[in-house]
């Protein structure tokens, strides 16, 4: 493959963007693909190289590059004829109603722009609506980029992940590792009257893929019930992804308090949201107090393409397409591990897939998860599966990164670039598409 345009794009990149690009996880080595246009379940580079995409735009990509047409038409009339205006707009109303007719946890919403917006907004509304400072959060759980979650360490022993926050913020937050029953009863002992909200993914999405063992949730809405906390689910990645229109809450039958929204739930346009109990979110302003507002929040062209992607989903088999497709992809790459390399974990639900490259396994892979792990207790993998960000965190990142996503890219399948972030199927992905992929994952591990 020749990437000599892609090269040159960011040699000028570098001169005027941080690192060459916008968002730190594009900085790929040595230099990013520069992508000229989509093409359904592909992209197609600056140099003309096309690669089967299973980025997808790290998620809200349901159908992949190519709008549903009443998707385009929707987007085109609201561009053309605005494109926004800082005043309320029907498409506003539609989409807020069709988001609380299929979510269990939302009669109101509040449409932003981001979904660290959203989980920033959900954060100061779960402290104004308990009057406490407290969120307890999963390590390894990612809520975007906000003061109140960049934080590492132990509760007790807690600080900023990164530079530019000051450690008195990092005090009101406690770390907890995803699955472990007795790590967050303990932390509701000893914090219980000052903890605002435990603030989780219903799937660990972002560090690896990491589902809840049986109970999980069902114990964190005992607890923060128990202790008059709230509890908000980050569906910012599975919201409209696991589960179909209900979303993971639906699937996992546990309703949460609050629940932020992102990427799926805009097109593919920049948005986030707010849903929850009617008496939790009138807090925010004007019909509360807990101030809340945006120039952007709510944008037409946004919201039209959100709603009419959705209301598409509801209409047409796309549910069913992509988690088949899921299904099939994970258990061929299951079948490949099993012969290459049967230390690695496959991972994922519906539409999401990964494989993380964990060092140990059982001697007999005899009643393994077929088709990604389900944290079932019975599994021969049970004790080697990752439970928690920390576990993933272990695996063989450095090979994912350097070896075997370079091999993936060479051979044109486009992957994310790290070990830990979800790969997705698109309603645009065909079964040839997986059984290419599958081809080249065996010519890669
Ligand atoms: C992507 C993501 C975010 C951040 O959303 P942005 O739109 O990138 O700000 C927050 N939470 C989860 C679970 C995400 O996957």
């Amino acid at each position: 493959m020749n990437h000599d345009e892609s090269r040159a794009l960011y040699d000028r990149a570098l001169s005027v963007m941080p690192g060459g690009v916008n968002s730190s996880v594009r900085a790929t080595q040595p230099y990013p693909f520069f992508i000229e246009r989509g093409d359904g379940a592909h992209v197609v580079d600056a140099d003309g190289n096309r690669y089967l995409d299973y980025v997808l735009g790290y998620g809200p990509l349901l159908y992949g590059h190519d709008m549903p047409e009443p998707v385009r038409a929707a987007v085109q009339s609201h561009a053309s004829e605005g494109p926004m205006y800082g005043a309320p707009t029907e498409v506003e109303v539609k989409h807020a109603e069709f988001v609380s007719r299929h979510v269990p946890s939302v009669e109101m919403i509040r449409f932003v722009n981001s979904g660290t917006e959203a989980t920033v907004s959900a954060v100061r509304l779960a402290r104004a609506y308990t009057g406490r400072d407290k969120i307890v959060i999963m390590q390894g759980g990612y809520h975007g980029a906000q003061e109140s979650t960049l934080v590492e360490g132990e509760p007790g022993d807690v600080h900023p992940s990164t530079r530019g926050i000051p450690e008195s913020f990092a005090e009101h937050t406690i770390p907890v590792p995803f699955n472990d029953f007795e790590a967050v009863r303990d932390v509701f002992e000893t914090h219980g009257d000052d903890i605002a909200a435990v603030l989780t993914e219903p799937i660990l999405g972002n560090k690896g893929i990491v589902m809840p063992v049986d109970g999980y949730l069902e114990h964190l809405r005992n607890l923060t019930e128990d202790h008059d906390a709230l509890l908000v689910f980050d569906e910012v990645i599975t919201g409209f992804r696991v589960g179909g229109l209900q979303c993971a809450q639906g699937k996992f039958g546990i309703t949460p308090d609050v629940t932020t929204f992102g990427k799926i739930i805009g097109g593919g346009f920049p948005v986030g949201a707010i849903g929850g109990k009617s008496e939790i979110i009138e807090q925010f302003t004007p019909s509360g107090n807990v101030f809340q507002s945006g120039t952007f929040s709510g944008h037409p062209v946004t919201i039209a393409a959100g709603y009419e992607y959705l209301k598409y989903a509801a209409e047409n088999d796309v549910y069913d397409h992509v988690n088949r497709l899921g299904e099939k992809l994970r258990r061929g790459i299951t079948d490949i591990v099993e012969d290459q390399a049967p230390n690695y974990t496959v991972v994922g639900t519906d539409s999401m897939f990964k494989t993380v490259f964990t060092r140990e396994g059982p001697a007999d892979l005899d009643g393994c998860c077929p088709a990604g792990c389900k944290q079932r207790e019975s599994c021969p993998r049970y004790d080697y599966c990752p439970k928690n960000g920390a576990d993933v965190a272990k695996a063989d990142t450095e090979r994912w990164k350097r070896i075997f996503w370079q091999e993936m890219k060479e051979q044109g399948v486009f992957l994310t670039v790290n070990q830990f972030e979800s790969q997705f199927v698109s309603y645009a992905h065909t079964d040839e598409d997986i059984e290419e992929t599958l081809e080249a994952y065996k010519e890669a591990l």
